[in-house]
């Protein structure tokens, strides 16, 4: 085996190397509190509002509107909790909360347990994209917030904000409007004010940062209220101690991730689409959507193929054996020795003899990665 092919980028990226000078700066030299009144507090605090500073000229926001969290996960809770108030600070019971059957399940199961009665579940099509009829027809007076996935983790499917933002305007949609964009920042084009979002969720180390810190874009900070209270910190937004070594981490992996962004794009598209070539040739293999239908509809980090002969699980050690690594489904869920509920949504769940496996890239990846992958499938499938 000659190297390692890490295809498995979407359940975590390599952090950038020289990020661990940030990281031990603000962890050994300048290790102060934020919340500090001394100079070292100070020091850490400038960092803080220096890296808030960075990420809201990155996304079009303003600093206010940037809330530190431990991660999407966290980010995801913190709006989907504030869904429960109306516009005046009171508890409606008969509040409504739209999600879709593709979620990750740090959405999924949180809508879930907040408002086991006041959710509902919008429908896609066999590819993962969402169905905008399915959406007009749920909208109502009641409809607190719509959280939806930007990039699908599973499918790589991109959601159509501007069909949605149309649908919303049509029916004066007043609540708000969430995407979870994990799976999107460092490798498509955000501008929330373009987006026209009201909140937006991201995780760090799916660019390259850190591991356990992320944000929550807000428009109307001044509305949002903290899941977790204390201390005051994030303006009272978040409370807990910043993590300031790996939030200035994820400021700069963010800056770099972005300015890479438009190339790695092109070459990823190319990685794709050899993926996409070898595995017509292989009657063993197939996406699982449409990537041909889906078009520019589709990130090209994310392809989901469904394999034949062996168990999702089995398959992962098969390849890893040949020395390349790729998920089952999603990491989240692969711990599971279940279907994945997005393959359920989709209409994947029970075709029996598939089993479903994830590569997925970044803008680290390379040629030799897909050969790699290819040379492992010939053997495997041999
Ligand atoms: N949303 C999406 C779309 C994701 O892919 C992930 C990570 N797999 C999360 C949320 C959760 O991110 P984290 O584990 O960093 O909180």
């Amino acid at each position: 085996m000659d190297r390692l092919a890490y295809l498995d980028n979407a359940a975590t990226t390599m952090l950038y190397p020289e990020l661990i000078d940030t990281i031990a700066k603000y962890s050994c030299t300048l290790y102060g509190n934020p919340s500090s009144l001394h100079g070292m507090g100070m020091a850490a605090e400038d960092a803080l509002n220096l890296s808030r500073r960075l990420i809201a000229d990155i996304i079009g926001a303003e600093p206010r509107q940037v809330v530190f969290t431990s991660g999407a996960s966290e980010a995801n809770a913190l709006i989907l909790g504030n869904s429960s108030f109306d516009l005046n600070g009171e508890r409606p019971l008969n509040n409504m909360v739209l999600t879709s059957s593709c979620e990750h399940s740090s959405v999924l199961e949180t809508v879930k347990a907040l408002y086991p009665h006041n959710y509902h579940l919008l429908n896609t099509d066999k590819n993962g994209s969402l169905l905008i009829s399915d959406l007009s027809k749920a909208l109502s007076t009641k409809t607190r917030l719509l959280s939806l996935i930007y990039v699908n983790n599973e499918l790589g499917t991109i959601l159509d904000i501007d069909a949605i933002k149309k649908q919303l305007e049509d029916s004066s949609f007043s609540g708000i409007f969430h995407v979870d964009a994990t799976q999107a920042l460092g490798k498509l084009d955000i501008d929330v004010k373009k987006l026209g979002v009201d909140a937006l969720s991201a995780s760090a180390h799916k660019f390259h940062g850190p591991k356990g810190v992320g944000f929550l874009y807000v428009k109307d900070p001044d509305k949002l209220r903290a899941l977790i209270h204390g201390g005051g910190q994030e303006s009272g937004k978040r409370a807990g101690t910043e993590n300031v070594a790996y939030i200035c981490a994820m400021a700069k992996a963010l800056a770099k991730a972005n300015s890479k962004k438009e190339q790695a794009y092109g070459e990823t598209s190319l990685l794709k689409k050899r993926v996409l070539d070898y595995v017509n040739t292989n009657s063993n293999i197939s996406p699982t959507v449409g990537y041909e239908e889906l078009g520019n509809s589709a990130s090209p980090y994310i392809i989901s193929l469904s394999c034949k002969g062996y168990p999702a699980e089995v398959l992962v050690h098969m390849y890893e054996k040949q020395g390349v690594y790729v998920s089952s489904g999603s990491a989240c869920s692969s711990n599971k020795d279940t279907v994945s509920h997005v393959l359920k949504a989709i209409g994947r769940g029970a075709e029996h003899g598939w089993s479903v496996i994830r590569l997925s890239f970044s803008q680290m990846s390379s040629q030799e990665d897909v050969s790699a992958f290819i040379t492992a499938s010939e053997r495997i499938f041999s």
